[in-house]
């Protein structure tokens, strides 16, 4: 079986290098290899980009956009395929990958749009006979790197608007299911790039660390575990490079009392189980307000959640699939133990889940953990798996407190019929994207997705407007033209 290459200068590279291998989540076989880049393979991509820059830096901005187009246009003629990919090394279930595939087209839809998104800003007659204006340069070469658990959609978050922006890229995806990632870079070659203005290495550490170091990266985006963000960013910046790195999550759901029940129970099981908890977006947490909603809650989320059902990812009945591997199976089963161990209540236990047919699959089913407090290991760790922890306070502001002193800051949501009390949560919370009786309170493109407090190190949030002033750099330029043969003498205060 030959290692899962590389995309380097618009052709597909295999070198002899480590690998490791890739695995069926859903069968839990192994299906095939992916190569890990050596320090000399990522070097080869990044100066393939370097190459590919000068003249893509001046292909005009509309027919870098056109290329876009075609790309929507590919994305969408293969979906089947990439919906594939997606499934059989992430574990996904077919519906949920399609919605995950749509959300990145999205990101493909608004680059189209760069030429008008690059426009700048323009000044006449800032001084007699003076003119100003501000541009947006593209940076040079810049890379990506990316988590697993969105293996298509947030490369898409990236590549496109970079690129569309003029600059030439060098993505790295998760070496856990890089398979998709490196099928649709070949879809934008495809669609017109040039060689070079796109590149994919596969790789671990020493593939990050080698963009980090390298002088010729101007901009790393990062999405993954804040532990890992941290450390991007912390290099990155070191580096002199800009950097955005995003990092994990703890995503609460406050239920107040005059919440629709029925509706916040139908809602919290798509949010905090589809995708088998693996989204950075997942709602982990949910803050009952009063013992009242409380039993309600656990009362209505075990009566639906003895239905769900857990699945192979080809299964479109199932609701959601297995966790990544088998590692991070027994890492959420873990913290099921600790709960249990350190005095919460198991109402649902998805320990130790059997999927008839699919016996070595990395399973675990959804999980309901009541009385959870703060200093629980369960509360102030990310799980990453389809397990909902429930809280009880007796207020709003104490619900309120938990997730303001809680590390992680990337989603929350309120369930109310109360207006006043979501505009005052919308208004105070600690927390970069928030939900009014919306469980994922996801950005469209054309916003920008970003956490606050440890789940995001840097300035800008990824994709949408911020991610056109990430890829580009501002120059302003003041300029005039002097009749011929009107001087002015030396002026030695400054202008006014
Ligand atoms: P991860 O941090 O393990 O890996 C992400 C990337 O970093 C991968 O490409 C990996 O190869 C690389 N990497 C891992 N260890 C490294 C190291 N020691 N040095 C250099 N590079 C390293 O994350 P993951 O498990 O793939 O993804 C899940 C995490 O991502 C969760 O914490 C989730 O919340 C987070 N996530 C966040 C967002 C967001 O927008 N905030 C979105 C998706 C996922």
């Amino acid at each position: 079986m030959t290692a899962l290459g590389h995309l380097i200068n618009g052709a597909r590279v295999d070198r002899q290098e480590r690998s490791q291998d890739l695995y069926n989540p859903s069968t839990g076989e192994v299906k095939g290899q992916v190569s890990l880049a050596a320090k000399a393979t990522v070097e080869e991509a990044i100066a393939a980009a370097q190459a590919a820059f000068p003249a893509w830096r001046d292909t005009p901005p509309a027919k870098r956009a056109r290329v876009m187009f075609r790309f929507k246009q590919l994305l969408e003629e293969h979906a089947d395929e990439i919906v594939r990919l997606v499934g059989e090394e992430h574990g996904k279930i077919v519906h949920d990958a399609q919605g995950e595939l749509a959300r990145g087209i999205e990101n493909v839809e608004y680059a189209c749009g760069a030429p008008e998104l690059l426009k700048g800003e323009h000044s006449k007659n800032t001084g007699p006979g003076i003119d100003s204006w501000s541009e947006f340069q593209p940076l040079g070469v810049v890379a990506g790197i990316t988590p697993f658990n969105f293996p298509a959609m947030v490369p898409l978050w990236m590549y496109p608007m970079a690129i569309a922006c003029g600059n030439t890229f060098v993505l790295k995806p998760s070496e856990r299911d890089p398979t998709s990632a490196l099928f649709i870079a070949e879809l934008a070659l495809e669609a017109g790039l040039p060689a070079g203005v796109l590149n994919v290495v596969n790789g671990d550490k020493e593939a990050v660390d080698t963009l980090l170091d390298d002088p010729r990266v101007q901009a790393v985006s990062f999405v993954g575990s804040t532990p890992i963000a941290e450390y991007i960013y912390s290099r990155a910046s070191a580096n002199g490079k800009r950097c955005q790195a995003l990092g994990g999550a703890k995503n609460h759901a406050i239920v107040m009392p005059d919440a629709d029940m029925d509706n916040v129970v139908s809602s919290l099981n798509g949010a905090a189980f589809g995708s088998s908890g693996e989204r950075c977006m997942a709602l982990s947490v949910a803050v009952a307000v009063g013992d009242e909603a409380a039993d309600a809650l656990i009362a209505k989320m075990q009566e639906q959640m003895a239905s769900l059902k857990v699945g192979p990812c080809h299964d479109a009945g199932n609701d959601f699939g297995p966790v990544i591997t088998k590692a991070h199976q027994e890492k959420v089963c873990g913290y099921i133990d600790s709960a249990e161990q350190q005095g919460a209540t198991i109402v649902v236990d998805g320990r130790g889940v059997q999927v008839p047919g699919h016996e070595g699959g990395f399973y675990v089913g959804g999980t309901l953990i009541d009385r959870v407090t703060p200093e629980m290991t369960c509360y102030q760790e990310e799980i990453f798996g389809p397990v909902l922890l429930v809280m009880r306070v007796d207020t709003m502001e104490e619900a309120m407190r938990l997730i303001d002193e809680h590390e992680y800051g990337n989603g929350t949501c309120i369930y109310t019929r109360d207006g006043e009390a979501a505009r005052y949560f919308s208004d105070r919370i600690q927390v970069g994207m928030v939900g009014i009786n919306v469980p994922l309170p996801v950005p469209v493109s054309y916003h920008s997705f970003g956490g606050w407090k440890r789940s995001l190190f840097g300035d800008l949030s990824a994709y949408g407007p911020d991610s056109v002033r990430f890829y580009t750099r501002r120059k302003t330029i003041t300029q005039r033209w002097p009749s011929a043969g009107v001087r002015e003498g030396a002026q030695f205060s400054f202008p006014s």
